[in-house]
């Protein structure tokens, strides 16, 4: 470890080194705008000790894409070099062997981690980006000229800089509010003394043992489980609980989900095949053929769904899913879904993530408030945030978990899928391209004398940071 002090000014600040931060970085590598952000001043902010991990390690659970598409993030030649200690990575060694095999997401997290650590110490020592490690953004302020300023916070030492623009990724969360809304939108209302509330992102985090130890002494022949949702992070909540419970004599788990079941096949032919009833204006990519590219389940939880839709079975367990439709006003669904609303047992929250953002204002005082989207936070086709009349909040970029972008009609997607795309490969790619063409031309559009002004700022009360990438 070694103590590091900081500028109060940089041209850019990445807030959050997960997935999505790292995905910018190695892409402005490849395409090197990074070496010239790093020379206008590029700092790195992280509220954790390491980098690349994000949450996705913590997740017990298959990828929902093959290795391939995580090796496909580090390959390029401008990478080559700094990534050749990867060999002797044990996550690295599964992926490249299994490469068409969809891998554990700890492994997944090993490999991102290894590789970010790896890549962030070389661009520190080459290019001069600075790292601030285990410091909190803790609230923005917009100056009205297209630049922030930023309070961080590092244990007990708390300053200020200033930054140009901004790509911020600090990942997402389950609102509770988010849960009774969405219930309350089918008149749906949970009792007081109803069922304990548990998010999705919470349980996938924990080991079978985990689960066991947590829910072992409520599971009984008519126990109570409910998932709300019908996506990848679903299936992979009824898949954990059934496995993890089924020896404890767990019967049934409950899906209380809104849209159809959607899986996901390379072609319409494979969907046919399968037995898969395929609407081909709104399911069938455009582009590449593929149906429910964006939305459906892949892999382990494709299989999952597979078998929950066939034969109302968890595949490889004797766990029973009972599949609740919530639009469906049949009396006696109705009936069950109110019990699950009001009889005590376990509810798991699975229906996305709405973003973590600090406190922000603009420089008068006023709250900033950023506009959300269906699944996300709504952002112009560069990533560049908007505020809640619609405006594009210039030199503010988000893409990650909670923010996401909308489906480029130039790469497809169908047309059921109305959410926000979000995704390893799209972090290192397409999402982190669009917003490194337009915040080269947010900071080329700052006036060259406001930035040499803003260099030459006295350092007063800079302190010193720990960093943990010695
Ligand atoms: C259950 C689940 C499964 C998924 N599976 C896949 C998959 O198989 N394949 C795929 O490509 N994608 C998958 N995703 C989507 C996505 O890749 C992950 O969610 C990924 O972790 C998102 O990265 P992120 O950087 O946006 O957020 P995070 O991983 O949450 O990282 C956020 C970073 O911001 C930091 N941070 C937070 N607050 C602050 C603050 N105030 N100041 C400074 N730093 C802060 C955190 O320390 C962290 O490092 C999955 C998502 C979920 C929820």
């Amino acid at each position: 470890m070694t103590d590091q002090s900081f500028r109060s000014n940089y041209a850019c600040v990445v807030g959050g080194a997960g997935p999505a931060g790292m995905g910018f970085l190695f892409n402005a590598y490849k395409t090197g705008a990074l070496a010239s952000l790093a020379r206008s001043g590029l700092l790195v902010v992280d509220a954790a000790l390491a980098v690349g991990r994000g949450r996705l390690g913590d997740y017990h659970i298959t990828a929902n894409s093959v290795g391939d598409v995580f090796l496909d993030c580090l390959r390029d030649p401008a990478l080559l070099p700094i990534f050749a200690p990867l060999e002797h990575s044990a996550a690295f060694r599964r992926l490249r062997d299994d490469p068409h095999g969809a891998p554990m997401l700890t492994q997944v997290g090993e490999l991102l981690a290894h590789a970010s650590t790896l890549f962030m110490r070389y661009v520190t020592q080459h290019l001069g980006v600075e790292v601030a490690l285990g410091t909190r953004i803790e609230k923005i302020t917009a100056q009205g000229d297209g630049s922030f300023q930023l309070a961080l916070r590092s244990g007990s030492c708390s300053w200020q800089v200033d930054a140009g623009g901004l790509v911020l990724n600090l990942g997402g969360r389950q609102n509770r509010e988010y849960l009774h809304w969405s219930l309350a939108e089918q008149d749906l209302h949970l009792a007081h003394d109803g069922p304990i509330v548990y998010s999705s992102d919470a349980l996938l985090s924990l080991s079978p043992a985990e689960l066991v130890e947590l829910f072992g002494d409520r599971v009984t022949s008519d126990s109570q489980f409910t998932v709300v949702g019908g996506s990848h992070s679903a299936f992979s909540v009824l898949d954990n609980l059934a496995c993890a419970l089924d020896c404890l004599g767990l019967e049934r788990l409950t899906l209380m989900h809104r849209a159809p079941i959607r899986l996901f096949f390379e072609s319409v032919e494979e969907a046919l095949a399968a037995g898969y009833r395929v609407d081909e204006g709104m399911d069938v990519c455009p582009v590449s053929g593929r149906v429910n590219r964006s939305g459906g389940l892949r892999y382990r939880a494709h299989q999952v769904g597979t078998d929950v839709l066939a034969n109302g079975h968890v595949s490889g367990t004797r766990v029973k899913v009972e599949l609740l439709r919530l639009a469906d006003r049949s009396p006696a669904t109705r009936e069950r879904l109110e019990q699950c609303c009001s009889e005590p047992g376990v509810m798991v929250q699975a229906i996305g993530y709405q973003p973590c953002l600090p406190a922000m204002r603009h420089a008068n005082g006023e709250p900033l408030q950023v506009r959300e989207s269906k699944g996300g936070l709504d952002s112009d086709a560069a990533g560049c945030l908007r505020d809640f009349n619609g405006q594009p909040i210039p030199g503010l970029y988000s893409f990650g978990l909670g923010s996401g972008l909308a489906a480029n009609p130039m790469l497809g997607s169908e047309r059921s899928f109305d959410s926000r795309i979000y995704g390893v490969w799209q972090f290192h790619h397409d999402a982190s391209g669009r917003v490194i063409e337009a915040l080269q031309e947010h900071l080329a559009g700052q006036t060259q004398q406001s930035r040499e002004q803003a260099l030459d700022a006295p350092l007063d009360g800079t302190p010193f940071v720990l960093s943990a990438l010695g």
